[in-house]
C-alpha cells in the first residue's frame, strides 16, 4: 500500500523478479481493459481519467480470478489492491491468503515531483521518470524502443486529487489489518511501515529489508 506515486509498482516488480511471483497490479490490468476497449475498461477509464478508485465491483472480480490462476499457487505480489476496506473483507471473504501487508511512507512534496515526471511503456508497464530514472533515449522504452506515454492521471491537479482521496481511505483500510493482526489470528497478515523516500535504490533496500530480503 501507499500514495500514488509511492513506488508500489516498482518495488513490487523488484519483489516479483526476486521471489519469482507474479505482479499483480490492478492499475495495469484495467489499463490493458483500457486499451483493448473491453466492457470493464469501458466502465472504468471515466474513473481513472479524473483520478478516482473506481468501484470495487470491478476490481474485486478481477483480482480474485488472477490470484486463483496455476502460475499464482505458490505466491504472488498485489500492487494497487486492496485500496479500500471493501476490497479487503472481499480478499478475506475469498479465501485469499496474506503474508504482509507493506505500506510505502513517502512525503507528500516528494510525491508530486515523482508524479509528474513519470512516463510508462503502456504494453509492459515498465515505469521511467524523467530525469530519476530516465530511459536510454528520451521518450523510448528501453527493451523495444516504443513510445513512453504520460498517463493522464498523472497531471498534477489530478495528482492532487488523488492524493486527498488516498488519505481518505487510507487510514481506514491500514487501521482494519493493524487490527486484524493484533487480534492474534494466525491468518491476519503481518503489518509493515517502511519509508519509501529517496531513489530507488535506497527504498528499495529498505523494503528488502523489511521482508528479510537481501
Ligand atoms: P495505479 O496504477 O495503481 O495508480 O492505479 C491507477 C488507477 O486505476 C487508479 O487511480 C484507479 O482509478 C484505478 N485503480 C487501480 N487499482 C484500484 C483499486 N484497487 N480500486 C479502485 N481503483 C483502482
Amino acid at each position: 500500500m501507499g500514495v500514488p506515486g509511492a513506488g508500489k509498482g516498482t518495488h513490487a516488480a523488484a519483489l516479483s523478479e526476486k521471489l519469482r511471483a507474479p505482479q499483480i497490479s490492478t492499475g495495469d490490468m484495467l489499463r490493458a481493459a483500457v486499451s483493448a476497449g473491453d466492457p470493464l475498461g469501458r466502465e472504468a477509464e471515466g474513473y481513472m481519467n479524473r483520478g478516482e478508485l473506481v468501484p470495487d465491483r470491478l476490481v474485486i472480480e478481477l483480482v480474485v480470478q488472477r490470484v486463483n490462476e496455476a502460475d499464482c499457487t505458490t505466491g504472488f505480489i498485489l500492487d494497487g489492491f486492496p485500496r479500500t476496506v471493501g476490497q479487503a473483507k472481499a480478499l478475506r471473504a475469498a479465501g485469499v491468503k496474506l503474508d504482509v501487508v507493506l505500506e510505502l511512507h513517502v512525503p507528500e512534496a516528494e510525491i508530486i515531483e515523482r508524479m509528474t515526471g513519470r512516463r510508462i511503456h503502456p504494453a509492459s508497464g515498465r515505469i521511467y521518470h524523467v530525469t530519476r530514472h530516465p530511459p536510454r533515449v528520451a521518450g523510448r522504452d528501453d527493451a523495444t524502443g516504443e513510445a513512453l506515454m504520460q498517463r493522464p492521471d498523472d497531471a498534477e491537479e489530478i495528482v492532487r486529487k488523488r492524493l486527498a482521496d488516498y488519505q481518505a481511505v487510507a487510514s481506514a483500510l491500514t487501521a482494519y489489518y493493524r487490527q486484524w493482526a493484533a487480534s492474534g489470528d494466525p491468518d491476519a497478515p503481518r503489518c509493515l511501515r517502511v519509508d519509501g523516500s529517496g531513489g530507488v535504490a535506497t527504498s528499495r533496500t529498505r523494503v528488502f529489508a523489511a521482508l528479510g530480503l537481501q
